[in-house]
């Protein structure tokens, strides 16, 4: 893969609510997340109230090229459907060995991680924590708490998303509230 030539330069996010001031994010709303969530009575009737932002984030105009690394924040809003907290799609690197750093500037939540073969893990985020993403595992990013998750993230430019397979299949495990804490469920419906 060819190198692309790039001028260095600096862009603003807010250590606060994760935006920038010069960039447009692109935006996912809860119409968007049809079939993400288990309870999908709660997700209808929650999407009649209004179609809310879940999260935002950050796509940079970088040459997706192994020679480049893709960074940005990522913004989860707090909120639920039924019992399950809002949350990103999730996704796995088009390149599935490619790995990411994610680094936790505000708020709380958990990084879900699954391999095809389906080792799951769950990490915390909190203010400081960074969580590794080895290569092979699907990630999520979970908001479990009552403001914005803000993460920054890197990954080598060329990696590329692959949605379709969590889109279709969900991630083994589900982020529930239970008696007032976050938990990690089954999920029923995994296929
Ligand atoms: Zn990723």
């Amino acid at each position: 893969m060819d190198s692309k030539s790039i001028n260095p330069f600096a862009i603003y996010f807010d250590l606060k609510d994760g935006l920038s001031n010069n960039v447009e994010s692109t935006k996912r709303y809860l119409s968007q997340m049809r079939g993400m969530y288990a309870d999908e009575t709660s997700y209808e009737t929650s999407l009649a109230k209004g179609n809310s932002l879940v999260y935002e984030f950050y796509e940079l105009n970088i040459p997706q090229s192994s020679t480049h690394l893709m960074f940005g924040t990522s913004i989860v809003y707090p909120g639920k459907i039924g019992s399950e907290y809002f949350m990103t799609k999730g996704h796995f690197h088009t390149i599935i060995e490619a790995p990411e750093v994610y680094y936790c500037l505000n708020g709380q939540g958990c990084m879900v991680m699954e391999t095809p073969e389906g080792q799951t893990s769950v990490e915390n985020f909190k203010p400081g924590m960074a969580i590794y993403v080895p290569g092979r595992h699907a990630h999520r990013s979970v908001n479990t708490g009552t403001e914005p998750l803000v993460t920054f993230y890197v990954f080598p430019a060329n990696a590329g998303h692959d949605y379709k397979t969590i889109e279709t299949k969900g991630f083994r495990v589900l982020v529930v509230e239970k008696d007032g804490e976050w938990t990690v469920v089954d999920n029923s419906k995994w296929e």
